[in-house]
């Protein structure tokens, strides 16, 4: 983070600083990207070059198109359907939290939407075997959020969709660029960037190109994906300097060594962070089935939950903050999305040791 505090933040310090000494100047140009013309040649640099290098950092074959889009990933829960699929059709959602469980909502407004499994009943700790997982043969497509930001639930492979058309698709949003994916498996993937990527207010989409161009007829402009396709992302004006934030981040993560390196280092603070959960003698308890805990966002519980609120008061006296569970579901989460330092979760769990310890004395 750029300040001493530590958060789940989505930039590293390196490219906060980078940002900042282009932040009057551009690379000499006598603009700031803020001031730039989206169809210049300077911010065209930008954009292909952020492309570019995702494609790079993810593998992503030519037969995908990658767009840089507004409106967050919850404007997505919309446009999937509206693109992939007429009012008649069926899809299948698999739901494992309640980002999946609000992409349902949206999507039953568009086409006939299947749950064809949801962990609600469970707390959303689980995700089912595929094998068990009835489909429907006619859906369109079947809908997956890889990582369930709220529950602390993250797909470890993807199951395969046995519908007519063997699309696959997922709600990436909070583990995005955390680990490689093999984007051959999917036909949209989609991401809100401000976890992982940049700051809020770009949304990226990756779709398969034969999928492009079957919208319905009501689909608002905004949410066509052969629009943007067709413009690259510059049908109307983008959020630029998000991009160029998204661009200066795809360039760090590669200087790291790639998506290898970076679930490496992912997996190493996850690790610490479980093990310390899990070493507390129920002091602290993560509900979450231990396959499929995420790497991204860590809920825990606390035995003695009269203490929640201390605890993050403490916390935050050390600079440790937004450590408070979501609304929905209270306790703690400590989100140590890519941007998070080992040094940071080392504190954490060094704090939690001596919390626990102060607490049962
Ligand atoms: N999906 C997931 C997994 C999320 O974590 C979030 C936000 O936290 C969303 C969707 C909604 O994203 P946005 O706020 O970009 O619309």
């Amino acid at each position: 983070s750029s300040t001493s505090l530590l958060v789940p933040a989505t930039l590293p310090e390196k490219v906060l600083l980078k940002a900042q000494s282009e932040l009057y100047n551009w690379r000499g140009c006598g603009m700031s990207v803020t001031e730039m013309s989206h169809r210049g040649k300077e911010f065209k640099s930008i954009i292909e070059k952020a492309e570019s290098d995702l494609r790079t950092l993810l593998n992503i074959p030519e037969e995908y198109s990658v767009l840089f889009l507004q409106g967050g990933a919850t404007t997505q829960f919309a446009a999937v359907p509206l693109n992939l699929c007429t009012p008649d059709d069926s899809v299948d959602y698999l739901v494992t939290g309640s980002w999946g469980d609000k992409a349902v909502k949206e999507s039953q407004k568009y086409c006939k939407t299947n749950v064809i499994w949801s962990g609600k009943a469970e707390k959303y700790t689980k995700i089912p075997a595929f094998e068990g997982l009835e489909q429907n043969p006619d859906a369109k497509y079947l809908h997956i959020c890889a990582n369930e930001t709220i529950h602390g639930v993250e797909f470890k492979d993807y199951p395969t969709p046995k519908n007519k058309t063997g699309i696959l698709v997922a709600d990436m949003s909070s583990n995005f660029c955390s680990k490689p994916v093999d984007v051959s498996k999917f036909g949209v993937i989609y991401a809100g960037a401000q976890k992982n990527v940049g700051p809020s207010g770009v949304t990226i989409v990756i779709v398969r190109k034969d999928l492009i161009g079957n919208a319905q007829t009501t689909t608002p402009i905004m949410l066509d994906y052969k629009i943007h396709n067709e413009n690259n992302s510059l049908y109307n004006t983008p959020p630029c300097y998000c991009i160029y934030m998204c661009g200066l981040v795809f360039e760090y993560l590669l200087e790291l060594g790639g998506l290898k390196e970076v679930e490496k280092m992912n997996e190493n603070k996850a690790k610490l962070l479980y093990d310390a959960i899990d070493g507390s003698n129920g002091f602290y308890r993560c509900p979450v089935e231990k396959s499929v805990r995420s790497l991204m966002n860590v809920p825990f519980t606390l035995e003695k939950s009269e203490l929640e609120g201390e605890f993050v008061k403490e916390a935050a006296k050390e600079n440790m903050v937004q450590l408070k569970g979501h609304r929905s579901v209270g306790g703690m989460r400590a989100s140590i999305y890519n941007a998070m330092p080992l040094a940071g979760v080392e504190k954490l769990v060094l704090f939690m040791k001596d919390f626990q310890g102060k607490a049962c004395l």
